[in-house]
Formats: structure tokens, C-alpha cells, sequence
């Protein structure tokens, strides 16, 4: 088999504050062990619950600089005021290892990604509807009533970015949400465009099959 079957697929999910991102990937990487969670690195105070090296790894603005100029971050984006970035070297080292590796990140850098990886999988998670988006940023209560104006009224903005991506997740369910993704990783990793080098190599002979 060529390497660059082999090779994992990058994934991006992204999707409105409420959508439920975190609890359909946890069961996404609960069903489908090959996928990877890339930790991104934050300049945000952790939330109560928030475990460094789990959820995020936690840094000051200083170390956040350092990263970024020494070119270890894969992208990076203020959101609502912090900085968040995906650390580089982890998830080209997944991918080779031929590990799935999905990153939980913002439309902008969604996009950035798919500047530099065409051949990642775009996904962009949605509640059921726009009242859901509410109810479970409210019920999040770790925001005061201020960011959680600013929090809903860019969650609709992002929902308009929604166009940019490959697939829409509708998160009527958590455990259905996770099975269409592992469905979409699946059918993504069958694809002709994944597969070019592979069949080329059928056609003109390689030593790998
Ligand atoms: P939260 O503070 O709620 O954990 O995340 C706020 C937003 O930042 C979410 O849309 C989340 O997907 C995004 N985010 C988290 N990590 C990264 C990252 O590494 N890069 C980018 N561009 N966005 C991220």
C-alpha cells in the first residue's frame, strides 16, 4: 500500500459557541479510536473543569508569542479576545503515524487550513435551532451576561460561514452527530481525490501494494 494511503486525514470541525462541538467529538473519539484530538494552545483562563493538556494547553500571551515566532503554531486566531493556536508539530507527526486528527477551531482558521491542506475535510457542526445556541450557552454559565451577547450574536455571524465547508453536521443528538462524522472521515478516506497516488500507482506499478 503507498504511503500517502496511509497517511491519516485531517479533519476541521467548527461550528457556533453551542453547537456542542466538545461532546460530539468526545464521542466521535470514543467510536472511532483512530481519531486524534489536537489540543490547541490557548491565551484564555481555564473554565472550572478545564484540565491543561486535555481541554487546552493553558499559556501566558508571552509564551503564545514565542510559539508563533518560532513557527510551531499550524495556524492561530484571536477569538473574542484570546489567542488560540494549533501546535504544529504534534499533528503533521499524527498524520504520518497515519493517525485521523481532527481540529476543534474557528471559521477563520478553518479557512487558513484549508489554504494549506486542501485535502483536509471540512465539517461545520450546527445546533437543531437558533434557540438551542441560547439555551446551551446559558446553561454553560461561565460567561457574564455581556459575553454571552457578543458569544450568540457571532455565533449567527458564523453560521453565514457555513457555505465555506464541506459538510454540515446537524447536532439534533450527540451520538448521531459523532456517527456522521465518522461517516464522513470514512467516506472522505475512500475518496477518489485521497486516493490519486494509489491508483496511479496501480496504473504505472509500485512496489507497495
Ligand atoms: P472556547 O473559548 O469556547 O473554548 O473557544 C472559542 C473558539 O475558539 C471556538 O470557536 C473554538 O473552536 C476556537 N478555537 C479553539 N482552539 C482553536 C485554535 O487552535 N485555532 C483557532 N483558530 N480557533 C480555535
Amino acid at each position: 500500500m503507498s504511503n500517502e494511503r496511509k497517511k491519516g486525514l485531517l479533519v476541521v470541525v467548527s461550528g457556533p459557541s453551542g453547537a456542542g462541538k466538545g461532546t460530539v467529538l468526545a464521542h466521535a473519539i470514543r467510536n472511532y479510536p483512530n481519531l486524534q484530538y489536537s489540543v490547541s494552545v490557548t491565551t484564555r483562563e481555564p473554565r472550572p473543569g478545564e484540565v491543561d493538556g486535555i481541554n487546552y494547553y493553558f499559556v501566558t500571551k508571552d509564551r503564545f508569542k514565542e510559539m508563533l515566532v518560532s513557527g510551531e503554531l499550524l495556524e492561530h486566531q484571536q477569538v473574542y479576545g484570546n489567542y488560540y493556536g494549533t501546535p504544529k508539530q504534534k499533528v503533521l507527526d499524527k498524520l504520518e503515524e497515519g493517525y485521523d486528527v481532527v481540529l476543534e477551531i474557528d471559521v477563520k482558521g478553518a479557512l487558513d487550513i484549508k489554504n494549506k491542506f486542501p485535502q483536509a475535510v471540512m465539517i461545520f457542526l450546527t445546533p437543531v435551532n437558533r434557540s438551542t445556541i441560547e439555551e446551551r450557552l446559558r446553561g454553560r454559565d461561565t460567561e457574564t451576561e455581556e459575553q454571552l451577547k457578543v458569544r450568540i450574536e457571532s455565533a449567527i455571524d458564523e453560521i453565514k460561514q457555513a457555505v465555506f465547508y464541506d459538510y454540515i453536521v446537524v447536532n439534533e443528538d450527540a451520538e448521531k452527530g459523532a456517527q456522521d462524522i465518522i461517516n464522513i472521515i470514512k467516506a472522505q478516506k475512500c475518496s477518489v481525490d485521497n486516493n490519486k497516488k494509489f491508483i496511479d500507482n496501480l496504473i504505472y506499478g509500485g512496489n507497495d501494494l
